[in-house]
């Protein structure tokens, strides 16, 4: 089937076409350099630039694809998790295009359509046995994917900020500049990762449990412990009217961050007979962060899967991909009532049809 997907949860406006598990195209509007100022994404410029962008990212994607609107078998939208009035935009333009045009719309789960960019091409299948670690600016979960359609279950997820989030607190706290994720993954290739031992969120044993007697955070994270621990830091040099080393923070920062990320997927994959890991969202840029899951992973039998950055990052294609596979499928379309959901769980695939 030919599927546009519409996606608009945080700062992207997304309007990806595919047919069937083919990528047809994947056109993509950011407003991040307005939140630039501000260290982070603020949901009201968000959503503007969402509302001025809809239109000239779904008639870029159409031209692109060369496709028309009325040949489009379904239409496809995120309509949660995400930012409330983010997702407003996207779903209330994808409910008055297929109210325009008759076409079925399906509701979709923003993170299980980071999954979703795992079916487009090499046959279009998912391997068995599948997990996903999920890292962005709004996110860190580790899910794991019985059937793609049918079965997403969480398994772990931080209880406080995001691993994104993180780095771009700790880039404001040294100086950086905003996204922080780039700045503090540059900044920390001159540093040492051991200069400062700084606290691994939720890894001591108390908080890990054991397979048979599980604590509550065995495969949650925490990482505002951590950006205290670097404010600390940072305070004490200023204090001393010392200059703050910041390769040094950064690259132990880094350190903490992935080592979190990586024991807490390895663990929750091994005990769950997870055998291949997909990793999504920006913060999968992270060249650190994929040695240290690629190597820990291995050592336990699970393969790596890093999809191409522009389909990590949050994108109308992976929106489609899920919705094509969901037509094929034979699943029932949500149609026009339901509405934007910015805590849908992750067990909610798509939207069912009300009534
Ligand atoms: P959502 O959470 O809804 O998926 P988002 O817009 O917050 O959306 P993305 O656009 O996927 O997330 O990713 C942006 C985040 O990724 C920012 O927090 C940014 O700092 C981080 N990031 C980008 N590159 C890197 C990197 N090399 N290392 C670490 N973090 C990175
Ligand atoms: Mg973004
Ligand atoms: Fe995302």
């Amino acid at each position: 089937p030919l599927v546009l997907g519409i996606e608009s949860s945080c700062d992207e406006t997304g309007a990806g076409i595919v047919r069937g598990t083919e990528l047809l195209t994947n056109t993509v509007s950011s407003s991040m350099e307005q939140h630039v100022r501000f260290g982070g994404v603020i949901p009201e410029i968000a959503s503007r630039a969402h509302l001025e962008a809809f239109v000239p990212t779904v008639r870029a994607a159409l031209a692109e694809a060369d496709v028309s609107l009325a040949e489009v078998d379904a239409i496809a939208v995120t309509s949660g998790p995400g930012l409330a009035g983010a997702l407003m935009v996207g779903v209330a333009a994808a409910k008055a295009l297929a109210v325009a045009t008759g076409k079925p719309l399906y509701a979709i789960n923003h993170l299980v359509a980071h999954v979703g960019v795992g079916l487009l091409g090499d046959g279009g299948e998912l391997p068995e046995h599948l997990g996903a670690l999920l890292v962005s600016g709004g996110h860190t979960e580790i899910l794991a994917v019985e059937s793609i359609t049918s079965d997403v279950r969480l398994l772990g997820s931080t209880i406080d900020d995001a691993a994104g989030e993180a780095y771009d607190k700790v880039a404001r706290l040294l100086g950086l500049a905003y996204p922080g994720g780039p700045a503090i993954d540059a900044a920390a290739a001159d540093g040492d990762p051991r200069a400062f031992a700084f606290p691994r969120g939720l890894t001591a044993g108390k908080y890990m449990g054991s397979a048979e007697k599980p604590g509550p955070h065995r495969y949650d994270m925490s990482f505002s412990g951590l950006k205290t621990a670097v404010a600390r830091v940072v305070e004490t040099f200023q204090a001393a009217r010392q200059p703050v080393p910041v390769a040094d923070v950064a690259a132990s920062f880094q350190e903490s961050v992935v080592d979190v990320i990586s024991r807490k997927t390895v663990l929750a994959c091994t005990e769950h007979g997870i055998t291949t890991l997909l990793m999504g969202g920006g913060v999968a840029a992270n060249s650190r962060l994929r040695e240290l899951v690629t190597e820990r992973c291995a050592r336990h039998g699970i393969t790596v899967v890093v999809p191409p950055l522009s389909l990590c990052t949050d994108n109308g294609a992976m929106v489609a991909a899920l919705g094509a596979r969901l037509v094929s499928r034979g699943v029932a379309p949500t149609g026009i009532e339901f509405t934007a959901d910015p805590g849908l769980p992750v067990t909610t695939v798509a939207v069912p049809a009300a009534g």
